[in-house]
């Protein structure tokens, strides 16, 4: 029998996005929240899918991370069977809530935050580059959620065959209030406006609608969604161990990383598993926590730069693909017009994207405002987008004369996507 739960949801669409790419789930006692990516024609597809299949998976099976497996292996068929969704992928942080207990699983760089006795905990890590850095001790804490490029993932849903899923499983008290959200709210407000909206409205419906009015009101820059979830007093208490029932209902993965608790919550409460089928290589962060503190201090400084030197080089890696299956623009490459699949610039001497198509355009043909947006790179939701930005760009050439300022306010069929665009940056 399903508890009694009190939750409140809410998701906004913001003030620069022109589509809601998140999707949320809120259906006793399963909770989501999914942040799509790869532009407009395909986020939403993206986060919609992995919220449908996540919920269905887990009305023929007990396995959270099952469930999650199931929705990255049907985003990255579906893209694959779509050109026009090449490259969408989408975060998910979902929980299956019970009595005194709860599953958490988690892909991305959405959160689930614990509000217990007055402490505002952070209950998921990151997957993205930007807390790599953190971890590495080149980036502080405190920059992190404002950095320009804390939006580079490090892991999705749908963008590989297999995904590793992080999976922390929780001993719940009553009174405990758990959010899970967006970056669009942590993007834009900090953790202490977040715990006051909790502590605040003991409504979980207003205390929702609150957090995304406060991520609106401080920009809304981004989509935002939350979901709060208060938990009943626990009714029965045979149990010993609450959340021994879940471990023992996990299926076997391939591997089973336990990788130690999170945040600062009280120790004990949260225990964290890494769940993935592929077994792909250890993250070097990883690798390090579980290494043996029984080998020689020479050996284990080796080992260190060893650890690190893979660490660069799977960040480089993981940015290069995410760069290149998601994003798209169109950029200067010789002094031709070309399109380029990722992002312009690099990260930590990695290119973040790869030449695409070189065409036959001279950019100094253009006029200057377009030559200057060239070297910057004039971001496209997807390959036909830069195609058709490369076409406009053309038939401007072509066109008798026009003043910049005429083809920046909407007369060039390219103006939506080119110089006056707005920003859309990743998910
Ligand atoms: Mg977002």
């Amino acid at each position: 029998m399903t508890p009694e739960f009190r939750w409140g949801a809410c998701s906004e669409v913001g003030l620069v996005r022109q589509v809601n790419e998140d999707s949320k789930l809120a259906a006793p006692p399963l909770f989501a929240v999914a942040d799509g990516m790869g532009g407009h024609a395909s986020g939403d597809v993206a986060s919609a899918i992995a919220i449908e299949v996540f919920e269905a998976a887990l009305k023929q099976s007990d396995s959270i991370s099952d469930a999650v497996h199931n929705a990255n292996k049907a985003i990255f068929q579906r893209a694959a069977k779509d050109p026009d969704l090449t490259g969408m992928g989408t975060t998910l942080t979902a929980m299956w809530a019970d009595e005194g207990s709860a599953q958490i699983a988690h892909v991305g760089d959405s959160r689930a935050y614990l509000l217990r006795d007055g402490q505002l905990t952070r209950l998921t890590t990151d997957h993205t580059v930007v807390n790599r850095l953190v971890q590495q001790g080149r980036i502080m804490p405190e920059d992190a959620d404002r950095h320009p490029q804390r939006s580079y993932l490090e892991r999705a849903l749908g963008v590989d065959p297999e995904v590793e899923v992080d999976v922390h499983v929780l001993d719940m008290s009553p009174g405990d209030r758990v959010l899970l959200c967006s970056d669009g709210l942590f993007g834009m407000i900090d953790d202490d406006l977040i715990q006051n909206v909790l502590e605040q409205e003991s409504s979980p419906q207003r205390a929702a609608e609150r957090l995304c009015e406060e991520a609106v009101h401080a920009g809304g820059n981004d989509n935002v969604t939350t979901v709060v979830v208060d938990f009943p007093a626990v009714r029965k208490s045979s149990a010993t161990d609450p959340t021994a029932s879940y471990a023992a209902a996990a299926p076997t993965p391939t591997r089973l990383t336990q990788t130690g608790p999170l945040g600062t919550s009280e120790s004990g409460t949260v225990r964290t598993l890494s769940h993935s089928r592929s077994s792909p290589a250890p993250s070097p962060i990883r690798s390090s926590s579980t290494s043996s503190p029984q080998r020689p201090r020479r050996k284990g400084r080796v080992l260190v730069w060893v650890l690190g030197l893979i660490a660069l080089l799977v960040t480089g890696a993981f940015v290069a693909r995410m760069s290149i299956g998601g994003s798209w623009y169109v950029g200067d490459d010789g002094g031709r017009v070309a399109v380029f699949n990722g992002m312009p610039g690099s990260l930590a001497g990695v290119e973040l994207a790869k030449l695409e198509n070189r065409t036959d355009l001279r950019s100094e043909s253009l006029p200057e405002l377009y030559q200057g947006r060239l070297k910057e790179g004039i971001k496209a939701n997807s390959r036909r987008d830069a195609r058709a930005i490369v076409a406009d760009l053309e038939k401007l050439v072509a066109s008798p004369s026009p003043s910049p300022d005429a083809a920046q306010g909407g007369e060039s069929p390219a103006a939506g996507q080119g110089p006056g665009a707005p920003e859309d940056p990743p998910a």
